[in-house]
């Protein structure tokens, strides 16, 4: 079990780590732990997390009340203790401000897709949850009801939240995040976005959850037969019985979309 000082160390660690990489700014963002004693330790509100100290840590029970700390915790720590109490396993959550994976949501473009295999195998794909105020129980009480499927999760123009059995694992999804975001925009202003074949995406997140484990909804959907195969059968594109269409090299992009969409479905749980 890891003592509560190197918790302490960790935390001001990634905090550091989450501003030098641009995944937040100023006093953006917030991170946490849950202690060996069940409270949750948290950092504060208005503070900077490229120069964290020891100081800005406060420790909050189950309620959110401080119990140890000066200063007040952030408003939005309501969302870490959803994340705690609808996720047993999890025991680091990271809030941050990814600036590419945000503009996506302001654009209104879905990363909630199937199209890196090393995404599909650790993440699934990235859901965005629909715009609540921040450090309402509205918002905190949606993004506990997405972690119960979501390691990762955006938040529609407001951030991230990453969760996971400790704070490197955490950081890792929201800097994986950050990155896919710079890839998709990257190949779209190159030409476009390709999905994986959804029955690659069962396979590769299949194998993603037995090798790494994630949250238990996903694992339960994920063993489920795939119905996409029945809605690819029964909506085969017409044109591609047309001998002087091109080859089908791929599925139909509507069909494709429609499959796409079953399988997210399936995944979320
Ligand atoms: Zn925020």
């Amino acid at each position: 079990m890891i003592r509560e000082p190197d918790l302490r160390e960790e935390i001001l660690r990634f905090g550091r780590l989450c501003y030098e990489r641009r995944l937040l700014v100023a006093m953006d963002g917030n991170l946490s732990v849950r202690l060996p004693s069940g409270q949750v330790l948290c950092t504060r509100a208005g503070c900077h997390k490229g120069f964290l100290c020891d100081d800005d840590l406060l420790v909050v029970d189950a309620s959110g009340h401080v119990r140890r700390g000066e200063g007040r915790p952030t408003s939005e720590i309501f969302m870490h203790l959803a994340c705690y109490r609808e996720r047993p396993d999890v025991q680091a959550v990271i809030h941050a401000h990814p600036p590419l994976c945000v503009a996506f949501t302001i654009a209104g473009v879905s990363m909630d897709r199937c199209v890196l295999p090393e995404v599909v195998l650790t993440l699934g794909s990235i859901p965005t949850a629909p715009y609540r105020t921040t450090g309402t129980p509205d918002l905190a009480e949606l993004i506990g009801e997405y972690a119960r499927s979501w390691d990762a999760i955006l938040m529609d123009t407001h951030g991230a939240i990453c969760v996971g059995g400790d704070l490197l694992t955490a950081f890792c999804r929201l800097e994986t995040m950050e990155h896919t975001a710079l890839i998709l925009k990257t190949a779209q202003d190159l030409g476009g976005v390709r999905n994986l074949p959804p029955e690659e995406a069962l396979r590769l997140r299949r194998l993603g959850l037995e090798r790494y484990g994630g949250p238990p909804a996903a694992a339960a959907a994920a063993q489920e037969p795939p119905a996409f195969r029945m809605l690819r059968v029964t909506t085969k594109p017409v044109a591609a019985l047309d001998p002087r269409a091109p080859p089908p090299a791929d599925l139909d992009p509507d069909v494709e979309e429609a499959v796409v969409r079953e399988l997210v479905k399936r995944l979320r749980g």
